[in-house]
């Protein structure tokens, strides 16, 4: 265990079929994801580490008993959203009604209110800020979902890069858990999940906790049961530009390893204990505030 082990982290899982997610949301699931989380699961219950997982509403219609596996080993289960559909494609009345019926369906499966949210592909911009006050209306008390660099397709320049209690276009409040990132040369580099957490060497990702930790601040990761699957890109049926294969495909192999590290290194807690955890959380505002348009209001 090393020095910095004794600060809040938490780990979140996105639930989702990668096909689907991913390459198109027209396309139905398969069931590489089921059996990819339970590769998850066993690695959490191998060290004892309980996490949170953001789970798509298609993934728990398909998979119920999966969702009721994950609530039983103690984990926390919190909304994807429906359909994995990016919030900027949708108006504010579509994002309501994706948000809700995941929320009820999960609801329904696990008996316990759904109040933590993670946007499809961290798509909560300074150009949809209005989705927060939409999850605030719709019963949530925390999300996951401003990316605290900004990327191609999301994330907002200058985001808090810790837990924070983020006020909404609306004047509500809502606490936000940014994912980590590592602070070098006076930039931040996305370093706490996913794509980058794949493609850099692991000592990146123990220097980002260590860092944050340092800071006085818990770090946030996420991954997704696609990242424990190497061989699905060449299993797949399906078309998909090479590129992206490329892309989607590095990294994978050596993934569950990085995990396996990364447990060992740090403490883990459910993402609601790590706001628990926290008094007096800082308040941040966006001082811009983006007009209604046609994917917005
Ligand atoms: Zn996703």
């Amino acid at each position: 265990m090393i020095a910095s082990a004794r600060m809040h982290n938490s780990i979140s899982i996105d639930v989702e079929d990668w096909l689907q997610s991913v390459v198109d949301p027209d396309l139905p699931l398969t069931d590489r994801f089921c059996r990819n989380t339970h590769k998850i699961l066993d690695a959490l219950a191998g060290v004892g580490v309980r996490a949170t997982f953001f789970v798509l509403g298609l993934a728990a219609e398909k998979a119920p008993k999966l969702i009721r596996e994950i609530q039983e080993a103690g984990h926390e289960v919190q909304s994807h959203g429906y359909g994995h559909r990016l919030v900027h494609t949708l108006t504010a009345e579509q994002f309501r009604a994706d948000v809700e019926r995941s929320k009820k369906l999960l609801e329904d499966i696990t008996g316990l209110p759904i109040t933590g949210y993670r946007a499809p592909a961290f798509t909560i911009t300074l150009d949809t800020l209005w989705a927060l006050d939409v999850l605030v209306e719709c019963g949530f008390r925390y999300d996951s979902s401003v990316f605290p660099v900004p990327m191609r397709r999301y994330g907002i320049h200058g985001a808090p890069h810790y837990i924070h209690r983020l006020k909404t276009p609306d004047g509500r409040e809502i606490i936000e858990l940014p994912v980590a990132s590592y602070r070098i040369a006076g930039r931040r580099i996305p370093t706490g999940g996913g794509g980058y957490f794949r493609l850099f060497p692991y000592s990146v990702l123990r220097r980002t906790l260590r860092q944050l930790n340092a800071d006085g601040h818990g770090g946030t990761i996420y991954l997704h049961p696609h990242e424990y699957d190497p061989v699905e890109l060449g299993e797949l049926d399906h078309p998909v530009p090479w590129k992206r294969r490329m892309h989607q495909g590095l990294g994978r192999k050596g993934f569950p390893r990085k995990i396996d590290r990364l447990l060992a290194d740090f403490d883990f807690v459910t993402m609601q204990e790590q706001i628990d955890s926290c008094t007096d959380l800082p308040v941040h505002e966006y001082r811009c505030r983006p007009e209604p348009s046609a994917s917005g209001r």
